[in-house]
């Protein structure tokens, strides 16, 4: 058993169970004497694997039949190209990115090599707390074709969790740190992308579930690999898969299954979070500088009032069996992911630790 808990925000933690099945069939996979890395991903046995994972994955997040579930490569960096090129036919159309922090602005940032994204900033400061503007008082262009937001900024640790509803049906959401962390209306997006490498599984995989009538609007340029159409038609295999991510991804889809789904996931995680947060409320010694609504459950950021202990704070939690706990390095700090693998046993451990070492240095 591995006794330390891992808090990176990506790559993060698998959960156990999943390793040790990875693990088990390895060598060996299904009694075909090759393992899954080394078959050819036309073979029946992946096609299995890869149909598998669809299904539960729409099962999971009851994703409606109207959509197509893409599994694509380039991470959620290619998706920010990836959406305009897609999209924008005609590249004169008006589009808004919503920009509430580091991700949300480089997605925006890229897409301006292929139209004129309007950027509208979201995030205010009210009482020395980051807070984002409700939706409906976002100031959004009139004839506005799609809107680009990002639900969970992992970095900064903020989270809009409102359901969109905006004139435009084509809403698209960067979900790279939230998917499967909680229930959600699909039918209230166009398109939906995510990173496997926060909670679905390894690097090297995106999810994108896209609205069928979304497809073939595409721009003359984009290339093959990023082409909706290209890839629904061809099941996302019109060339090699990233078939490791991909297995491991099903793999991750039956554990959340078998933990009950979104519902259940959902209340694990907050129960973890609001432990982390309150912890930090209450201790005088930490802060988190986020308006409480806005709170990711997933990326809990904080700092040490005296930031000239954080070191020390890294050092010591290492020690204690607490990992990848620094901050992202354009802000500093503490950092703790807790996606849907992190137990609560760790949280309960990182939260022991906190109240142990603020005794010790407050
Ligand atoms: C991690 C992350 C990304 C970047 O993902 P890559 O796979 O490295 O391109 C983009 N957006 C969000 C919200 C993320 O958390």
């Amino acid at each position: 058993m591995r006794n330390v808990f891992n808090f990176s925000a990506g790559p993060a933690m698998l959960p156990a169970e999943v390793l040790q099945q990875v693990q088990k069939e390895l060598l060996d996979w299904r009694g075909i004497g090759a393992s899954i890395m080394e078959i050819s991903h036309r073979s029946q046995d992946f096609i299995d694997v890869a149909q598998t994972a669809e299904n539960d994955l729409r099962e999971i997040l009851d994703i409606p039949v109207y959509y197509k579930v893409l599994f694509c490569q380039g991470g959620a960096r290619a998706q920010f190209a990836a959406v305009p090129m897609n999209l924008l036919k005609n590249k004169d159309l008006s589009v808004d990115y919503i920009n509430s922090g580091y991700w949300s602005y480089h997605a925006a940032n890229e897409a301006k090599k292929y139209c004129n994204p309007h950027i509208v900033d979201v995030t205010t400061v009210v009482n020395d707390l980051y807070k984002i503007q409700p939706m409906r008082d976002w100031s959004l262009s009139d004839d506005s074709f799609y809107i680009h937001y990002c639900p969970n900024e992992t970095i900064e640790g903020l989270s809009i969790d409102e359901d969109p509803n905006f004139k435009t049906s084509i809403v698209i959401g960067d979900f790279s740190s939230t998917l499967l962390s909680r229930p959600l209306n699909i039918s209230k997006f166009g398109i939906i992308y995510a990173a496997a490498q926060k909670n679905i599984g390894l690097s090297g995989l995106t999810v994108v579930i896209v609205r069928e009538d979304l497809l073939g609007s595409y721009c003359r340029e984009v290339p093959s690999i990023l082409n909706y159409q290209l890839l629904a038609n061809n099941k996302s295999m019109f060339n090699t898969p990233p078939t490791f991510s991909w297995y491991i991804a099903g793999l991750v889809f039956k554990w959340l299954k078998k933990r009950g789904g979104l519902v259940v996931m959902n209340k694990h995680n907050k129960n973890k979070a609001s432990l982390l947060y309150s912890t930090i409320d209450k201790s005088g010694f930490y802060f988190n500088n986020i308006s409480p609504e806005n709170r990711s459950l997933m990326n809990v950021p904080f700092r040490l009032i005296n930031s000239k202990l954080e070191d020390m704070f890294l050092k010591e939690a290492l020690d204690a069996g607490l990992y990848a706990l620094k901050g992202h390095r354009l802000v500093g700090g503490i950092r703790a992911s807790l996606y849907n693998a992190m137990p609560l046993k760790g949280v309960q451990t990182l939260v022991e630790f906190m109240n142990w070492f603020s005794d010790k240095y407050g």
